[in-house]
């Protein structure tokens, strides 16, 4: 991994430490040599979406959380928009459905997960459960605090049968959610986006930050990593997971599959 991507990765076994990383950050980079460098790996991570496709041995699953206003809707259209939407789905999770419900936390998600060759997007998460849920007292402590440990097993059954996962915390202060907040007021094409239950959630900010806090620090693990991403510049916290992509692709060393002819027999007339 790269010295600028490696910072922004909670070590496995570490505290994640929230409030001592920042949520405002250019790394010493200039926005246009970011946003250049930006063009280039979103290329690139087209290239190996392609090359994954091709070999077939792996998927990856990418994972956005953030406080409301944390920017998860904008990273995705602007790293992953770019994509052959061929190769990549969006799943994003909302309150369960009564079906959902029915069944455990991890059923939903399950379903989402990408095939072979394939980016799955994920908007929200199975990480509601340890978030919203312990927050707004939707289970018993109990149950929400066993499921650090069913997410672990799972996620490294996705491992196993040839998915990598990484997982982003976009990561912002409370005041600059009130700045996005009232961005969503102050112009009538954001109107739509104002949802007065942010203003609840907002106030249980605290609890947030905790719970987060204890998800990132149980939940990084070797095979599933959390990286918390200042997410305050745009253009950086863009460069961030593009480049955590690319480099994730890349370290899995894929390969064209043997061609089943020889091209050099074969002629097109
Ligand atoms: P937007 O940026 O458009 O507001 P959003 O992801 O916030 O997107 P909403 O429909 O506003 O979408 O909110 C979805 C809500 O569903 C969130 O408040 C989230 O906490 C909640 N949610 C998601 N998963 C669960 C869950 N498992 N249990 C309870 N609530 C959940
Ligand atoms: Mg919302």
């Amino acid at each position: 991994m790269s010295s600028l991507t490696e910072p922004h990765r909670i070590d496995p076994g570490h505290q994640a430490d929230l409030a001592g990383r920042p949520s405002r950050e250019d790394g010493g980079l200039a926005k246009s040599d970011a946003t250049k460098q930006l063009r280039k790996l979103i290329k690139r991570l087209d290239a190996l979406q392609e090359l994954m496709y091709a070999e077939s041995k792996h998927s990856l699953l990418v994972v956005f959380q953030a406080m409301d206003a944390g920017g998860k809707d904008s990273t995705i259209r602007n790293v992953l928009g770019p994509l052959n939407p061929q190769g990549v789905r969006v799943a994003s999770f909302k309150q369960p459905s009564t079906l959902e419900r029915a069944h455990d936390f991890l059923w939903r998600i399950h379903q989402q997960c990408p095939g072979g060759g394939h980016i799955g997007i994920f908007n929200r998460s199975h990480y509601e459960d340890v978030l919203v849920v312990r927050v707004k007292n939707l289970v018993e402590p109990a149950i929400w605090k066993r499921r650090f440990e069913h997410i672990n097993a799972f996620e490294k059954l996705l491992t196993d049968e040839g998915t990598v996962i990484v997982k982003f915390f976009l990561h912002i202060s409370r005041k600059y959610q009130r700045k996005r907040l009232q961005r969503r007021l102050d112009r009538p094409d954001k109107h739509w986006k104002f949802d007065p239950s942010d203003l609840a959630e907002r106030a249980h900010w605290d609890a947030y930050q905790q719970a987060f806090e204890e998800a990132l620090t149980r939940c990084s693990t070797p095979w599933a990593p959390w990286y918390v991403v200042p997410a305050e510049r745009r253009w950086y916290r863009n460069l961030i997971v593009a480049k955590v992509l690319v480099d994730t692709l890349e370290s899995l060393k894929m390969q064209y599959p043997e061609p089943k002819i020889d091209p050099a027999t074969i002629q097109i007339d």
